[in-house]
């Protein structure tokens, strides 16, 4: 019978995340801003879900329900905000199962007030101003204001809650306080036309927590939906030279197993067409080198290029659907077929990584 083998591990340092989610909801409290964790970068495991709540966010974000979904029964309290802006065909689930949206559409604001009442509860809503990074939300602002209105007025199952904005993801559009501002503008000119006080001005993500260490997030954003900035902690130390004092950039980490060391030429032998993938790869030649093969691949991690090995002195030098290479000539140690390395990971392989089944999560 098959037996599952131990390797490839992603491993989770529970107390290193809990940290993390410490640390920038301090940061935020400190400020008035309050903090919807986001868990869509570690595939909403439960035992990281569970970390943001224990650690004080106000709620929990996802931009997929099925993540979302199995939080209450695993004994997750807070408010579940969805991130994505709903599909038509789902706004049955995003009533039942959440308790905030994001949007930017009339007629899924209208489904997801029909949905309200066939529920009977009441449905917050967060409209998406488009402040420049072209992905979600209005883009004429006397639309957006006249639907704040029609929300307020008109759907009674819907509760107008607030306004927000993405930025730094599609269009790589900086959170400047003067972007920041634009939509702390919108969301005063709303409520002029509703007469009363929005609750949330929600101001973006990971890319506007460097307002908070800045100290110059407009005064009146108050909620951020933080998820890189927490699990990864990358992007404000390693792109914008943030020093986080105190944060781990190492709470999630993947090992695999040799499965071959050889000397082997390092330019492939023969007539050079198209790799695994169809690209034409240029191959360096520095000779006989000591190369290891380990047991993990594009299909669980997609880029290579997103992993950092931690082992001194090997090199990744390419990766096939199962298979990752490395020079490993400089390695001090006497590698061998068994030895484990450890890489550390980034976005977009941590997302892969963690939604895979053939990678066996384990806590510490
Ligand atoms: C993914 C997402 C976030 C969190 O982004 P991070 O960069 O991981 O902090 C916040 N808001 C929305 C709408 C998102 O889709």
């Amino acid at each position: 019978m098959y037996k599952k083998a131990g390797y490839p591990k992603l491993i989770i340092d529970l107390n290193k995340l809990r940290t993390n989610v410490e640390k920038v909801q301090n940061m935020c409290e400190d400020k008035g801003v309050e903090l919807a964790g986001v868990i869509k970068g570690c595939s909403g495991l439960i035992p990281c879900a569970q970390q943001f709540e224990r650690a004080g966010c106000a709620y929990i974000a996802s931009s997929r329900l099925e993540q979302l979904q199995p939080l209450r029964e695993h004994g997750i309290q807070l408010p579940l905000m969805m991130l994505r802006v709903p599909m038509l065909s789902e706004v049955e689930d995003v009533v039942e199962i959440c308790d905030y949206s994001l949007n930017s559409d009339l007629d899924v604001l209208k489904a997801l007030n029909v949905q309200a009442r066939i529920q009977d509860k009441k449905h917050n809503v967060i409209l998406m101003a488009d402040c420049g990074d072209l992905r979600e939300g209005f883009w004429d602002k006397d639309e957006m204001v006249d639907v704040a209105e029609m929300v307020e007025k008109e759907m009674r199952n819907l509760h107008l809650a607030g306004v927000g904005v993405n930025v730094g993801c599609y269009g790589s559009v900086m959170a400047t306080p003067e972007k920041l501002q634009e939509l702390v503008d919108i969301a005063e000119r709303i409520e002029e036309r509703i007469g009363r006080e929005l609750e949330i001005i929600s101001g973006g993500a990971t890319s506007s927590l460097m307002r908070v260490v800045d100290d110059n997030l407009p005064e009146r954003v108050n909620m951020l939906r933080v998820g890189e900035g927490i699990l990864l902690n990358y992007d404000l130390p390693h792109l914008y030279g943030y020093e986080m004092e105190g944060m781990y950039d190492d709470a999630f980490r993947v090992r695999a197993e040799i499965i071959e060391v050889r000397d082997k030429p390092s330019h492939p032998v023969g007539e050079i067409g198209f790799d695994a993938f169809g690209h034409r790869i240029q191959y360096e030649d520095r000779g006989i080198r000591r190369r290891a093969l380990v047991g993990i691949g594009k299909c669980d991690y997609g880029d290579p290029d997103e992993l950092i090995c931690c082992e001194p002195g090997a090199e990744i030098l390419g990766a096939s659907s199962d298979h990752t290479i490395l020079d490993v000539q400089d390695v001090k140690r006497n590698l061998r077929v068994g030895d484990i390395i450890e890489f550390g990971i980034k976005y977009a392989t941590l997302v892969y990584l963690t939604n895979s089944p053939n990678i066996e999560k384990v806590y510490i």
